[in-house]
């Protein structure tokens, strides 16, 4: 088991303010595998302030950025030095099956950091353009202190995907870790430390829904970056726009793959099992409504039912697995819930559909419906589970319409064999991200979404953007 007694604000560990403590439950074992001091509002006080005073009175701001970003180099090195640490440790505190985590939830991150590094060794923060009297100086400033809430289901990549563009933009942060996953944002804290990070760079505050409010509207807060559920980013959103407080909000999805006719279903679908329900489906970007034609419904339904069942269920440590439980017990029975109510909605189940036959851990069966109406529940809402829809569409005009028919707009896919038609496919799917013939996701792309799935984007050079301000200086015009 693994005990914090201290919080790390503004670089140093520091005893908490109150007795209150959060347990981590290992999602495998149902047991206790951690336990931190749980943060209050005195803390997040604490450590606003020393991220505030990190950024008025030291030179952290105005450091050349290549100097900043050689820290998130230094950090990428690191993290990769205790991969498997880090994927043992994330695992446990989620149960997401280490052969994934090791790249979804610990290279991933030290690659975003390594992109970040390289986008501030030549990141312009100055422009000269044309103005009506002279020259105007367009400067990107920092925005100053930024409150930086994230989910669960990848901690340390969304840990990273904060901390690495605010540091290449000379902003300071208070990062507040979900209160299932604030094991590894210890380990990170400390990596950053050990890169160079200076004091009161980053405080570190696990804690739950009350607190992260707190941090959202604290007077010295200037910027809010928020990855989480659509029902909570509106909250925040709604917070934020009172105080006029810039907010980027990641928030989630309902993504559609779309299969067309004349793709390839056995290359296509093993490609799927990574997209539908990578990281036991807990996934902004999860691909979970595949569209298939009418004609070729049953060929689709057939293969993606096959690979769903023949997917290994078990230890998230045992390298053989490829299904882990769930986060959390609630979770379970949200996603079993969700399950029963689109059988109750007439939605046939091909494969799953339940609890697999383990006498401990929050499993639930990786499961395929067919059969699926888009205006089905499973349909419209994020189950945020192994649980994949196959819905048939009648033509592609058809096909863009049910992708575009959900309240989220965040990810997708098209799968053909002529790549430039599915390209222009692609431009009709109203989402901020999709791909053709694969599924990831481009770093140095802006990566957010489009209606419910949030507001703002990160990574690429528009993920730092989103923590500058823009300042138009113009010149004397006599001194040109
Ligand atoms: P959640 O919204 O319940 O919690 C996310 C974080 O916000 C946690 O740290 C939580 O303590 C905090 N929080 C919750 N309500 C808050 C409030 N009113 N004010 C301040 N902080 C608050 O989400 P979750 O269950 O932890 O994560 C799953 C969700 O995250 C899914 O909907 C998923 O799609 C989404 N997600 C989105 C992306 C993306 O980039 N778009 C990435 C990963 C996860």
């Amino acid at each position: 088991m693994i005990e914090h007694d201290r919080l790390y604000i503004g670089g140093e560990l520091v005893a908490p303010a109150g007795a209150g403590t959060i347990d981590v439950i290992n999602p495998f074992t149902e047991e206790v595998a951690g336990r931190v001091p749980e943060a209050t509002e005195e803390d997040v006080d604490k450590a606003v302030a020393a991220a505030r005073h990190a950024f008025d009175h030291t030179d952290w701001s105005q450091r050349p950025v290549v100097e900043r970003a050689e820290i998130l180099s230094r950090a990428s090195a690191l993290i990769q030095a205790r991969m498997d640490e880090l994927t043992q440790l994330i695992s446990t505190e989620m149960g997401s099956p280490s052969a994934w985590g090791m790249f979804g939830q610990v290279l991933a991150p030290s690659m975003i950091l390594d992109y970040y590094a390289g986008l501030g060794a030549d990141y312009a923060v100055e422009e000269t353009r044309a103005g009506m009297f002279g020259p105007v100086v367009v400067r990107k400033e920092a925005m100053g202190v930024v409150g930086a809430i994230i989910p669960w289901n990848v901690p340390l990549f969304e840990a990273v995907m904060k901390v690495g563009p605010a540091v290449v933009a000379g902003c300071t942060v208070v990062l507040k870790p979900a209160p299932e996953t604030p094991l590894d944002a210890y380990v990170f804290a400390g990596i950053m430390e050990e890169a160079g990070l200076p004091k009161g760079v980053l405080s570190v505050l696990p804690a739950g829904r009350e607190v992260g409010e707190y941090l959202v509207t604290h007077p010295l807060v200037d910027k809010v970056t928020f990855t989480g559920s659509t029902a909570a980013g509106m909250k925040i959103g709604a917070a934020c726009g009172a105080l006029l407080r810039p907010c980027t909000l990641e928030l989630g999805g309902k993504s559609a793959a779309i299969i067309l006719d004349d793709a390839d279903v056995a290359t296509v679908v093993p490609q799927l099992m990574d997209a539908g329900v990578m990281n036991n489906g807990q996934a902004c970007v999860a691909q979970t409504r595949i569209l298939a034609s009418r004609e070729k419904y049953a060929e689709v339904l057939d293969a993606v039912t096959e690979a769903v069942a023949a997917l290994v269920v078990g230890d998230p440590l045992d390298p053989a697995t490829q299904i882990g439980p769930l986060v959390a017990q609630r979770q379970r029975e949200r996603v079993l819930g969700l399950i029963d109510q689109g059988k109750n909605e007439g939605a046939r189940v091909t494969t799953g559909g339940g609890r697999p036959d383990f006498d401990k851990g929050w499993f639930v069966d990786p499961t395929v419906f067919g059969d699926v109406d888009n205006k089905m529940t499973i349909a419209q809402e994020e189950i945020f589970g192994p649980v994949l829809s196959v819905i048939p569409y009648v033509d592609e005009a058809d096909a863009v319409a049910i992708a575009n028919d959900s309240p989220y707009g965040l990810s997708g896919s098209v799968w053909s064999g002529d790549a430039a038609h599915a390209t222009e496919l692609a431009k009709q799917v109203r989402t901020g991200t999709i791909t053709v013939n694969h599924f990831g996701m481009a770093f140095g792309a802006p990566f957010g979404g489009y209606k419910n799935s949030g507001l703002g984007r990160e990574l690429g050079p528009e993920g730092v953007d989103a923590f500058m301000e823009k300042k138009a200086l113009s010149l004397d015009p006599a001194a040109g």
